[in-house]
């Protein structure tokens, strides 16, 4: 099983669908057994999720923009 660091080291690549199928075999693996990890990868998500759907130009108040869309997202 895949430590949490190894996790983490993992994570951006994951979501990104840029693993192999062994290695999310892996990933999924820990996720199945790991609350912190699944958590993480769940902000990550979000994140990046509100990310893409920022509007150009980037807002002054970026922190608070992504924040309140995280939030809204996770209800
Ligand atoms: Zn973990």
């Amino acid at each position: 099983m895949l430590s949490c660091k190894q996790q983490v080291a993992r994570s951006s690549d994951y979501l990104d669908g840029q693993l192999s199928f062994r290695e999310r075999l892996l990933v999924r693996h820990h996720l199945l057994f790991c609350p912190n990890c699944r958590r993480f990868i769940k902000q990550m998500r979000l994140m990046s999720a509100a990310l893409r759907k920022l509007p150009e130009p980037l807002p002054t108040d970026l922190e608070q923009t992504v924040e309140r869309m995280m939030r809204e997202q996770s209800r």
